[in-house]
């Protein structure tokens, strides 16, 4: 931390800083300018007692951090890319990841079928939520356990690997029975309880970024199931919340590439939620390799129009189809390969 005093701080009050920040842990080291002292605090910023408040001495100008908040999420922690293992689909350092499936699982015909098309266009893992969380209590909220049983069914006669959603952290050990990947939803990225049970698990963790959470706030949710004990952790940009209307979500490509820049973890893009509209996924998904992802999370429902949620925004077999066959030269620029 760097204390820097208001311009012509008397010596005792110079010393009063210097005392302080001593006896908050840190050992200070004062540099004497000509017109302003700075007082340069050394110890671990992230285990210590804060020095942000010291801000309230009527000396201080201001107080500013110099490590970042996050250690293990952050690229200083580790030399290289994370791979995350998928039960043998590796996701990150080059590799990619296609997962696809309905927003929500439905029926048996409904998942099957679209096990099926995915994996006949390239897709290694089925998405499907079988736990909702829906804005309205009044919407469909998911098959839950018939969904988990239907998911398992999915895996059984495709092979594809399955990621779905947990919302309590009371359903952790039953969704990590079926689920390859527990993903916690953008509504639950910074419910910090349900990341602790997660990272417990062990289980590969996709985190969605929160609708309204800053990049620093969602690398500090990674932080929890890394500081937890789990180092299999996905992040996801699903678009945030802003002004904008012609899209239900901003897709926020440059959080792709400053995650990637700050974090060795892998980072999915999530055009679907991203964006709102199935006419403008297939572009997004090109521009999400383009930015650097390392996978892509998209909706697929054999009859969009008739989706139980999430219908704007599911693209069917067909589009599917098209948006896989462009992706080769943006991988290919981006040094992926997909699996
Ligand atoms: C979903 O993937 O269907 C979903 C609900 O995502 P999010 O948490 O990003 O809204
Ligand atoms: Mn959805």
């Amino acid at each position: 931390m760097i204390v820097i005093l208001k311009p012509k701080t008397p010596k005792e009050q110079v010393e009063e800083v210097i005392d302080e920040v001593a006896k908050l842990g840190y050992k200070p080291h004062p540099i004497y300018g000509e017109l302003q002292t700075v007082v340069a605090a050394i110890g671990d910023e992230r285990t210590h007692h804060t020095l942000e408040s010291l801000i309230v001495l009527p000396q201080v100008e201001r107080v500013m951090p110099v490590q970042k908040r996050y250690k293990l999420a952050s690229r200083e922690s580790q030399d290289g890319d994370t791979v995350v293992d998928v039960d043998g689909v590796r996701i990150g350092n080059g590799h990619f990841a296609l997962m696809a499936g309905p927003c929500s699982v439905e029926s048996e015909e409904q998942l099957l079928s679209t096990a099926r098309a995915v994996k006949a266009r390239g897709a290694q893992i089925l998405r499907g939520g079988a736990y909702k969380p829906r804005t309205s209590p009044y919407e469909f909220q998911g098959l839950g356990k018939e969904g988990l049983r239907l998911l398992d069914v999915a895996r059984r006669e495709t092979g594809l690997k399955i990621i779905t959603e947990v919302l309590s952290e009371r359903d952790v050990e039953l969704v990590g029975d079926t689920a390859d990947i527990l993903q916690i939803g953008a509504r639950n990225a910074q419910n910090y309880r349900l990341l602790i049970e997660c990272a417990r698990s062990r289980k590969p963790v996709l985190l969605k970024r929160g609708m309204s959470e800053r990049i620093e706030e969602w690398l500090l949710a990674a932080e929890y199931l890394l500081a937890n004990g789990n180092p299999n952790v996905l992040l996801c940009e699903r678009g945030i919340r802003t002004f904008e209307t012609y899209t239900r979500n901003t897709l926020d490509l440059a959080a792709v590439a400053i995650a990637k820049k700050e974090s060795h973890l892998p980072v999915i893009v999530d055009p679907s939620q991203g964006c709102g509209r199935a006419d403008l996924v297939r572009v997004l998904c090109r521009g999400a390799v383009a930015m650097g992802a390392d996978g892509l999370l998209i909706e697929v429902h054999p009859h969009p129009a008739e989706a139980l949620s999430d219908g704007q925004q599911q693209v069917d077999f067909e589009v599917f189809s098209r948006l896989v066959e462009d992706l080769p030269p943006f991988l290919a620029a981006a040094s992926r390969t997909l699996a």
